[in-house]
């Protein structure tokens, strides 16, 4: 889960991070009576789960109060990579002198929190990630010690030997761990981290992402949580307790358990074809799960043909047939259906599909073939 720069600011805030001056607003009036309580030039940035917002135009310096009604106007229902700009923060503007960058994230290499920092930080740092990596500065915590002080210290000498910026961003790295371990974060990041014209730091931007498996113990996280920046079908199946990922290929998939759904998905891209999704319906045996899928699978325009690979254990083969023909009828499928279901209860589910619409298949390969060639992809 990813939480608003306003959000992941007053986190940092809270934990003692520099943060400069700032509220979010709604609309355009709100915005000009908090840049009028903040005086002076102020940012007028963009509230969205995107990177990038200064490049698409979402971050804007205002001098004064007609530059802020302004940029807030046209921030304020702005497209930025697909999502519409609902909030907007305004802060105080900083005099920036450097920009840094400073992050924390799980490095699955080494399976440990890895700290990274550049004295090239800012809107640029992915391309400096790819053109330039030796400007780029990483360290493996051992999660059994956390991040020690000596270690913090000796990567903020590698970006800058202004001591002021040594002292600050040590401090920054050693917080940022705390947050990180604290909310259960993937990635803490402060991009840029400046030293402003006068000599001191700040953390410009904040971004926090959380583990969603850790939101049950982060309740005044999620609490912050805005689904109107997070895909629908993603949200309803969540809802559902369904575990979703929208996909780009054609044949939409319904499998129960995480494992049996990625070996699915590996058989669709053996036999050429291309998922559509990842899903993966859980071990309960409720027919409104089925129904809730399908017609989420549905959505998607690009699913050409659909393909359930039911394992039948906990979730019994009768109940999962007696949802599927329950989607059929209530749902009308366009698209034709692919039924692989084995285990507890297969014959009775056997027996419930016959004179259905449903073309049935024994194995996986079998089921895999018979839904590319369905969907227009066969051999
Ligand atoms: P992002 O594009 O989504 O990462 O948004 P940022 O908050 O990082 O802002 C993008 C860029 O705008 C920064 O790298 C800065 O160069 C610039 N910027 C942001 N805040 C300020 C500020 O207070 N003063 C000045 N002068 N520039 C700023
Ligand atoms: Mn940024």
């Amino acid at each position: 889960m990813k939480v608003h720069e306003y959000q992941a600011k007053e986190i940092f805030a809270s934990h003692g991070l520099p943060v400069p001056k700032g509220e979010v607003a709604t609309t355009v009036d709100e915005a000009v009576a908090i840049a009028e309580k903040i005086g002076g030039p102020v940012m007028v940035k963009a509230q969205v789960h995107v990177g990038g917002r200064g490049k698409a135009g979402g971050v804007k310096y205002a001098e004064d109060i007609e530059a802020v009604r302004k940029h807030a106007s046209a921030i304020l229902g702005m497209d930025i990579k697909g999502l519409t700009v609902e909030k907007v923060l305004i802060t105080e503007a900083m005099d920036i002198d450097e920009e840094y960058y400073v992050g924390l994230l799980m490095d699955r290499a080494s399976k440990s929190p890895m700290f990274i920092v550049s004295a090239a930080g800012g809107i640029d740092i992915e391309e400096v990630a790819r053109t330039t990596p030796e400007k780029i500065h990483t360290l493996v915590i051992d999660p059994r010690y956390g991040a020690q002080a000596f270690q913090a210290r000796r990567l903020a000498y590698g970006v800058s030997s202004d001591p002021a910026v040594v002292k600050g961003m040590t401090k920054a790295l050693l917080t940022l761990y705390r947050i990180y371990v604290e909310s259960d974060a993937s990635l803490v990041e402060i991009n840029p981290f400046i030293k402003a014209k006068d000599g001191s730091v700040w953390a410009v931007d904040a971004k926090l992402n959380i583990d969603d498996n850790a939101l049950y113990r982060q309740p005044k996280i999620e609490a912050m949580r805005d689904l109107s920046e997070e895909d629908p079908s993603e949200v309803e199946a969540k809802e559902a307790g369904l575990s979703f990922v929208k996909l780009e290929g054609n044949v939409g998939c319904l499998v129960n358990g995480a494992g049996l759904a990625m070996a699915t998905m590996d058989l669709v891209k053996y036999f050429g074809g291309q998922p559509a999704n990842f899903l993966d319906i859980g071990g309960s045996s409720n027919p409104d799960k089925v129904v809730t899928a399908m017609k989420i699978i549905l959505r998607d325009e690009n699913v050409k043909a659909i393909l359930f690979n039911i394992f039948g254990g906990i979730t019994r083969c009768d109940d999962v047939a007696a949802g599927l023909i329950k989607a059929v009828e209530m749902l009308d499928v366009p698209v034709p259906i692919v039924a692989r279901l084995t285990g507890t209860n297969e014959e009775e589910a056997r027996e419930m599909l016959k004179g259905t619409k449903l073309h049935p298949a024994a194995t996986m390969d079998e089921a895999v073939q018979l839904a590319l060639e369905l969907a227009g992809e066969g051999k």
